[in-house]
């Protein structure tokens, strides 16, 4: 499952904790209650740890509770303890349509309801597909031994300074350490960085207690700011990934919207990283 060399170009498209809260409320209130007619299968391959056949029939007749983010997985709850468990990666993406209708080359799976289905694609198949009973999450790839997640009430600047003072290490990568907190990926940890003024590149272990404290704020405001943006947008417009609204990621020989100089990139093991030279220290 190695990436490709020109996915670099699209890691930005990596659906982050804001997509996918947003995705999840947006599905909540179109499909809350609905009861699965039929759930069909057009390719396996992303499903792991159950048979087609098992897969359609255990879905038959649930009745969805709702959908939840959870870092950067998407969770579908069923009323009695059953999940889909989804990491989406690159272009796993979501789209209710009407009941009917045939399968496209990069649709996965379906849940048919009364009245619409809900679909889900992947046209690289790179994304992960589990169905769990019972909170049983020890078979779901990279799911467990995460941190909390970057928006939890309960992750105070406190509990973030602790956390942080564990990692070693510049500070970009390990914003993106879900194990250290979950549902940031490349492109939001650049914006929080430039809006908390501090270098990707910089060593933890240099950071003062201002600076942490700084950076714990960003993140919250960056996240939060970024969400009701999305919120504005349709189902169809968040997943074509338009992110139109980031200050600095991915947008290489552009202005920084905080001072108006440059904006510098640089690319290593696949993942561009955009700064400022001049906001952030
Ligand atoms: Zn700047």
């Amino acid at each position: 499952m190695s990436l490709q060399l020109n996915d670099v170009l699209e890691d930005s498209l990596l659906p982050e904790l804001p997509e996918l809260k947003v995705i999840a409320e947006k599905l909540s209130t179109l499909l809350k209650g609905e009861t699965i007619i039929q759930a069909s299968v057009n390719n396996p391959l992303p499903i792991h740890g159950t048979t087609v056949d098992e897969f359609k029939e255990t879905l038959q007749g649930k009745i969805i509770d709702g959908f939840e983010a959870d870092g950067k997985f998407l969770l579908i709850k069923f009323r009695d303890d059953f999940e889909i468990i989804i990491n989406p990666m690159l272009t796993g993406r979501f789209s209710v349509r009407g009941a009917g209708g045939r399968p496209s080359a990069s649709d996965i799976f379906r849940l048919r309801f009364k009245t619409n289905s809900l679909w889900y694609s992947d046209r690289k198949k790179m994304g992960r597909v589990y169905l769990v009973s019972g909170h049983d999450y020890t078979d779901v790839a990279e799911f467990t031994n995460r941190g909390p997640s970057a928006l939890s009430p309960d992750l105070t600047l406190k509990e973030f300074s602790r956390l942080l003072q564990r990692r070693r290490g510049e500070i970009k990568n390990i914003l993106r350490n879900q194990r250290f907190v979950k549902g940031i990926g490349n492109a939001y940890a650049d914006e929080i960085l430039l809006y908390a003024g501090i270098l990707p590149f910089r060593k933890r272990s240099t950071l003062t207690p201002e600076e942490i404290e700084r950076l714990f704020h960003s993140m919250r405001s960056i996240l939060t700011k970024f969400m009701d943006v999305l919120r504005e947008r349709t189902l169809p417009e968040i997943t074509l990934e338009n992110r139109d609204f980031l200050m600095i990621h991915g947008k290489k020989d552009g202005v920084c919207p905080l001072c108006g100089g440059r904006v510098s990139e640089i690319t290593a093991n696949r993942f561009k990283t955009n700064f400022c030279q001049t906001c952030q220290k």
